[in-house]
C-alpha cells in the first residue's frame, strides 16, 4: 500500500501537468507537501536520475517512540516522539528537536529534509534529521521536561551518536534540554561524550556564539541582499515576526547594524514604532517583564496587520505557514528573509515571484544555527575551543559565500532564489549519494 502510494506520487511528481494550482488549503499548509513540491521542481530542472530522485524524495529512517513520564502529580503520561533521519549521505545526520503541541510526523519529515538541504547549501559535512515530541513545554515543570527528555533520548539511544545523528535545539527546547541529552547519552556510553549533541551550554562543551548564531546569520544574508539591491541599512525598515531565539537575535543584530526595526509581531500581539524600536532596551524590558507588551516606546499593533505593513524587509522568524495564499498578495515588503523553517507556502512563492519580492529562502537564511553547530561538533571532537571572534568570523564568511553561491546559481539558471538553493543542495547530495553507491 505504501509502495503504491509512493509510485503514484512519483508519477505525479514527474508529470508536468501536476501544478500547485490544484493544492487544497490542507495540502498547501502541510510542510511535507511544501518541501516535496520544491524538491520535485529542483529535481526536474536538474534532470535528476529517476532512481536518485526516489532515494532523496523520502527520509531514510523514521522512528516513532512512546515516552512514559511520571508527572509531578503522581500520574503517568505517555508522549509521542519522532526522530526522522532523511539522509546521511554527506555525513552524520544533523538537526534539532522540537517540543510543541502540534508536532506531526509530516512536519518532522519536512524539517528533516530541510536540514539535509541546509547543510548542503552551506557545504558542511552533515546529512539531515529532525526530532519532535508532541507536548506543551509551557505547561510542564522542569522536572517533567527533564524526565521526558531523558526517556526520549534513551528510546533513541542506538540511533544517536557523534558519527550517527547529532541533535540540537529547536522550538520549545534549549541549552538545558541539550545538557540532559548529553548526560543521558554519556551515562549509557559510560563516558562523557559532548559531541553527541550541539547547542549545549558553553560550560559543557558548547560553542561560543552558538546561541546567537541563527540570528547573526540572518543579519549577514540581509546585509548581502541590501548590497545586491543597492539599499542602505539606515534607510531600511524591518518587521520581524517572532521574538524567540531567532527573532530576538535577528532584530538585535540588525538594530546594531543601523537598520530601523519598526515592528515586532509576537504570537500574542505586535509592537510598532515608525521611527524604529530600540531593540537593546526592548530586550531588557522583556527580560524584566516576561513580555514585549507595554514597552513604552512602541504602540500595540495587530500582529497579522504588521506583516502587511509597508516595510522594506519582512523577516518571519517563528514557525511554518505564516505567508500563504491568504495574505501573500497583500504583502508590501521588497525583501523577505526566512529566519523560520517553512514560513512561506508554495502558492505564496508564486504570488511573491509575480510581485517581484526578493526572497532569501529558509534553507539559506537560517543556516547560521546549524553552521555554528558544526563548529561546536568540530571543537568538541578536537577538545580545543575557539574565541567568539573566531566563531563569528568563520560564520560570517560561510553565510556571505553561501548567499553569493545561491544568487549566482539563480542568475545562471534563471530560477528564483529558493529553487536555486534547492538545486544547489540537491545536486550536491545527489553527487555523494551516487558516489557512495548502494550497499546491498
Ligand atoms: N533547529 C535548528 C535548525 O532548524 C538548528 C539545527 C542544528 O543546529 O542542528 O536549523
Amino acid at each position: 500500500d505504501h509502495a503504491e502510494t509512493k509510485e503514484d506520487r512519483m508519477k505525479q511528481a514527474t508529470d508536468n501537468s501536476n501544478s500547485i494550482a490544484t493544492l487544497t488549503l490542507e495540502q498547501e499548509t502541510n510542510p511535507w507537501e511544501a518541501q516535496s513540491l520544491r524538491f520535485d521542481e529542483a529535481a526536474r530542472r536538474l534532470n535528476l536520475d529517476a532512481g536518485i530522485w526516489k532515494v532523496l524524495r523520502y527520509p531514510s529512517r523514521e522512528i516513532i517512540v512512546h515516552i512514559p513520564v511520571g508527572m509531578d502529580d503522581g500520574s503517568i503520561e505517555v508522549f509521542t516522539g519522532y526522530r526522522v533521519q532523511h539522509s546521511s549521505s554527506r555525513g552524520p545526520c544533523k538537526g534539532g528537536i522540537r517540543y510543541a503541541p502540534d508536532v506531526s510526523l509530516d512536519e518532522v519529515r519536512a524539517l528533516a529534509s530541510w536540514m539535509t538541504w541546509k547543510c548542503a547549501v552551506v557545504n558542511i559535512p552533515f546529512g539531515g534529521a529532525k526530532g519532535g515530541v508532541i507536548c506543551d513545554p509551557k505547561k510542564m515543570s522542569q522536572g517533567e521536561l527533564e524526565r521526558m527528555t531523558r526517556r526520549y533520548t534513551a528510546e533513541l539511544i542506538e540511533f544517536l551518536g557523534p558519527e550517527k545523528d547529532v541533535p540540537a535545539p529547536d522550538m520549545g527546547t534549549d541549552e538545558q534540554t541539550m545538557a540532559w541529552i548529553m548526560d543521558t547519552y554519556s551515562m549509557h556510553m559510560r563516558q562523557t561524550m559532548t559531541s553527541v549533541v550541539t547547542g549545549k551550554p558553553v560550560s559543557l562543551g558548547g560553542s561560543r556564539g552558538r546561541k546567537e548564531a541563527t540570528g547573526r546569520g540572518v543579519s549577514v544574508v540581509t546585509d548581502e541582499a541590501m548590497k545586491h539591491l543597492n539599499m542602505r541599512p539606515e534607510d531600511t525598515k524591518v518587521v520581524v515576526q517572532g521574538f524567540g531565539n531567532v527573532g530576538s537575535n535577528t532584530a538585535h543584530f540588525l538594530w546594531k547594524k543601523g537598520y530601523k526595526v519598526v515592528g515586532i509581531a509576537e504570537w500574542d500581539g505586535g509592537l510598532y514604532n515608525a521611527n524604529g524600536l530600540d531593540i537593546s532596551e526592548l530586550l531588557e524590558y522583556r527580560a524584566k517583564n516576561g513580555t514585549i507588551h507595554g514597552f513604552k516606546e512602541g504602540e500595540a499593533y495587530d500582529k497579522d496587520e504588521l506583516l502587511l505593513s509597508a516595510v522594506d524587509v519582512l523577516i518571519p522568524a517563528a514557525t511554518e505557514n505564516v505567508i500563504t495564499s491568504r495574505n501573500a498578495a497583500k504583502l508590501r515588503c521588497r525583501v523577505l528573509v526566512e529566519g523560520a523553517n517553512g514560513p512561506t507556502t508554495p502558492i505564496a512563492d508564486e504570488i511573491l515571484a509575480d510581485k517581484g519580492v526578493f526572497v532569501i529562502p529558509d534553507i539559506l537564511a537560517n543556516t547560521g544555527g546549524v553552521t555554528t553547530s558544526y563548529f561546536e561538533w568540530v571543537q568538541d571532537r578536537m577538545g580545543y575551543f575557539w574565541t567568539e571572534k573566531e566563531v563569528n568570523e568563520r560564520l560570517d564568511r560561510i553565510m556571505t559565500d553561501s548567499f553569493q553561491d545561491v544568487l549566482q546559481y539563480s542568475i545562471a539558471h534563471g530560477v528564483n532564489n529558493r529553487i536555486a538553493a534547492y538545486m544547489l543542495a540537491v545536486d550536491r547530495v545527489a553527487y555523494t549519494t551516487k558516489q557512495r553507491g548502494f550497499y546491498a
